[in-house]
């Protein structure tokens, strides 16, 4: 007789490792899946076709409590853990990829930096509105000669008597033209160079600020992306987030929770697109048969369930380990990279196994083609994560031969 196998269920106190959502991360999943397939999946299209901005989507964000859940709930938000929100923006970026971006932005890159580097104030005066969705937020670093580098920025901060008065130009900014506040990043010390990077809190209505059309965009067409034009804007010293000359820092500590939701957003696109291939597969026939029961369509849509299964687990670790407070840079840029890279693969792979059907427009499949493509791109290119991800594992083997 083998020796009785002891359970993993007997021993899961002794286990370090569990792989099961809490009854809580659960509930949060179903009832964002639930809102987006009611409510964001039917309307997709059309907000595709019309670029329209979809602000009943973020309205219905708040309704549900939905926007800043992370926070605490003394700033309106639902202390909720970062795996929740991790499963929110791919349940809602399944829906809509649209409205996982825009959530995604106001929650990652504008509401949690001013919650983690406002003071007190700050936090009272901003974060409720932005969590009861009066307030949309946007995140403004790139400029037309610093993107990747995003340290060589120009735009210019001058001291004023009671503050800045900030001039440059800003460009590819989501939420752009329709946000109400803007993280916006300047120089106020060029000589300092990274080290003399300020961070901004604008409103929309700012004397000199403007805002370009909305770009036309291959994928994520409603999220309207804009330039965002400062000329000698007034900025007081109350709007002033974090240190003067540390607003670098603020900027790349952002996009830790940021790369999180883009790897969520990839997560998202290819479960929509196994769901709409899988589906395909079981209906359509050839020769006689449906393609599901043909085992070279069998094999593709078997290694797309497995990037997605691994995509899925990276993301929900580095989620699981940022909330914990530990720093996890190299995961979260692993998260990013392989999501990112097995959605644009996965649903090019999903066009092509759906034949002309895949290839038409205004079908759901080829908006999954166009909208998986932004995931390598915004929130550092797949080459910066993959160079974040080297010099995180080359100081490691650096550190074991000292
Ligand atoms: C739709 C959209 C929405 C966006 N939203 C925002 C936003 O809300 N806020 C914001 O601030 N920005 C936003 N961005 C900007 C985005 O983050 C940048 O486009 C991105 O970081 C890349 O910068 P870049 O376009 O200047 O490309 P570049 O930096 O010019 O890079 C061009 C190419 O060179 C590669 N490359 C660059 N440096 C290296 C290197 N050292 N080694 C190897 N390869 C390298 C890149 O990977 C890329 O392939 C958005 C962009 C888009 C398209």
């Amino acid at each position: 007789m083998p020796p009785p196998v002891v359970s993993d269920r007997r021993r899961s106190a002794a286990l370090a490792m569990d792989f099961a959502l809490t009854p809580e991360q659960e509930a949060t999943r179903a009832r964002a899946r639930a809102l987006a397939q009611r409510e964001f999946a039917p309307h997709a299209a059309e907000y595709d076709k019309s670029h329209e901005f979809p602000w009943r989507n973020f309205h219905l964000l708040a309704e549900e409590g939905f926007l800043c859940m992370t926070l605490p709930e003394r700033y309106g938000g639902k202390g909720a853990d970062y795996l929740s929100y991790a499963l929110c923006v791919e349940e809602f970026s399944r829906a809509c990829p649209v409205t996982g971006v825009i959530f995604e932005v106001h929650n990652s890159l504008h509401a949690e930096a001013v919650y983690n580097h406002g003071t007190e104030e700050q936090r009272m005066r901003f974060l409720p509105r932005l969590a009861r969705g009066e307030v949309l937020g946007a995140y403004s670093l790139t400029e037309p000669n610093a993107g990747s580098d995003a340290s060589a920025l120009q735009t210019q901060a001058v001291r004023v008597e009671g503050g800045w008065r900030l001039s440059g130009r800003k460009i590819f900014t989501t939420n752009g033209g329709q946000a109400d506040e803007y993280l916006l990043y300047a120089v106020t010390s060029p000589e300092k160079r990274s080290h003399g990077i300020t961070c901004f809190i604008v409103p929309k209505e700012a004397p000199g600020l403007s805002f370009g059309p909305p770009l036309e965009k291959l994928g994520i067409r409603a999220s309207a992306t804009t330039d965002v034009i400062l000329q000698d804007v007034f900025v007081p010293d109350d709007r002033v987030l974090g240190v003067v000359d540390e607003g670098y820092k603020i900027a790349l500590r952002t996009l830790h929770g940021g790369r999180i939701g883009i790897a969520a957003q990839g997560v998202g696109i290819l479960q929509a697109t196994l769901d709409n291939v899988a589906r395909y597969a079981l209906e359509r026939e050839t020769f006689g048969r449906r393609l599901a029961d043909r085992q070279l369509v069998q094999a593709h849509l078997a290694e797309m369930a497995t990037d997605l299964e691994a995509a899925r687990l990276l993301l929900y670790q580095a989620a699981w380990k940022h909330g914990q407070g530990q720093r996890v840079t190299k995961e979260i840029s692993m998260a990013k990279l392989f999501a990112s890279k097995v959605a644009v693969a996965g649903t090019m792979r999903a066009a092509e196994l759906m034949g002309g059907e895949g290839y038409q427009a205004g079908t759901l499949q080829e908006r999954l083609v166009r909208d998986s493509k932004i995931t390598e791109i915004y929130e550092g290119t797949s080459e910066i994560q993959r160079m974040v991800i080297a010099r995180a594992l080359l100081a490691e083997y650096q550190m074991q031969e000292v």
